[in-house]
């Protein structure tokens, strides 16, 4: 449910009603907005049965939250939230691209695409140290020197690392070189690594799982935001179809419809849909035109020699074209990159 409070609720009485809610074993979620201060309680309503909370001073009024994600959904908060991560917000006029290669490879290649990225105005460098592969046989990541090599890319050039992971044995090895944490597909519904990375206060990139609908998408993302860790970006990759011409088909509708059912930012990564880097720049304007708040794009300068989704890279030279065309779009959606 949501407690609308009233604007001149005193600090005593939302103290008041916040040790209630505890007191009988819910979780209060505080959201302070332009008009409003609003809490929203998570956990089993029925204990509030005999004791309604309408009646508490400072309350407004009490409403329930019909979607089945709570904190995620419009319902619980009706401004978009802006992720901050590090002092570049996610969510706001400006369009944030992140680039960068799909897995980290050696440290002079990383950083050469860095610097390339960071002049075609890319404010992320993605780049996996934990790959999760298909086969057991592929490139499985550098691990802890992946990381560190991203960590040196990030102090030469001042772009954000955002990288995978997918052990929470790995979470203080990321507080320390990245971020932001990318949960990726194979693991958006590992409700315990959700939990985990929700208990902490690092920004987390949340993938669509390769067959989840938008609710489980969202219920996911709640699996984050219910612990407490409420930077959420959502990213759509593209699901799984009976088409085979592309690596998988791009739900571009996920992107105006989620921005309807919740306030988290939602942005778009056509590389991993699509699997083939012709495809990559015209879904990548789609998805500007559709609303996104940004782009996740996998960028190699030799895509031909790339460890891993070398048929997907973009050179990068073509996405510094490509990002020119998309400050066009941008500015047509109001937007700016
Ligand atoms: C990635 O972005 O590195 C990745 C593995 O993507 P996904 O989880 O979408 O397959
Ligand atoms: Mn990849």
């Amino acid at each position: 449910m949501i407690i609308v409070l009233k604007p001149g609720a005193t600090p005593t009485e939302v103290e008041h009603l916040l040790s209630k809610i505890k007191e009988v074993g819910l979780t209060p979620h505080i959201s302070k907005g332009e008009e409003r201060t609003i809490i929203g309680v998570i956990g089993d309503e029925r204990v509030l049965q005999s004791q309604p909370l309408s009646v508490y001073p400072g309350v407004e009024k009490v409403l329930p939250i019909l979607a089945p994600y709570k904190l995620v959904s419009r319902e619980f908060k009706r401004e978009n939230t802006v992720v901050k991560v590090n002092g570049v917000g996610i969510g706001a006029k400006r369009i944030v691209v992140m680039a960068g290669p799909c897995a980290v490879e050696t440290k002079d290649l990383l950083f050469s695409i860095a610097q390339e990225v960071k002049d075609a105005g890319a404010l992320f460098l993605r780049g996996g140290a934990f790959k999760p592969r298909t086969s057991p046989y592929t490139f499985q990541g550098l691990g802890e020197e992946g990381l560190e090599y991203l960590a040196e890319a990030k102090q030469k050039t001042g772009l954000l690392v955002v990288t995978e992971l997918m052990d929470p044995r790995d979470i203080p090895l990321m507080m320390r070189h990245s971020d932001m944490i990318q949960i990726g597909t194979r693991n958006m519904q590992n409700f315990r690594l959700l939990a985990e990375v929700g208990s902490y206060d690092k920004p987390v990139l949340l993938k669509r799982g390769l067959s989840a609908t938008i609710k489980e998408f969202l219920l996911s993302a709640e699996y984050i935001l219910s612990r407490g860790n409420h930077q959420v970006v959502l990213c759509e990759r593209g699901i799984r179809t009976f088409e085979t011409a592309t690596r998988n088909t791009l739900d571009l509708s996920a992107v105006p419809l989620i921005r309807q059912l919740s306030h988290l930012p939602i942005i778009v990564d056509p590389s991993h849909a699509m699997g083939r880097t012709d495809l990559v720049a015209p879904m990548a304007k789609a998805a500007i035109a559709a609303g996104a708040d940004g782009l996740l794009i996998e960028v190699h300068s030799h895509p031909e020699e790339a460890y891993s989704d070398g048929e997907q890279a973009m050179l990068p030279r073509d996405f510094a074209a490509l990002m020119t065309d998309l400050r066009r779009i941008a500015l047509a959606v109001d937007r700016e990159i």
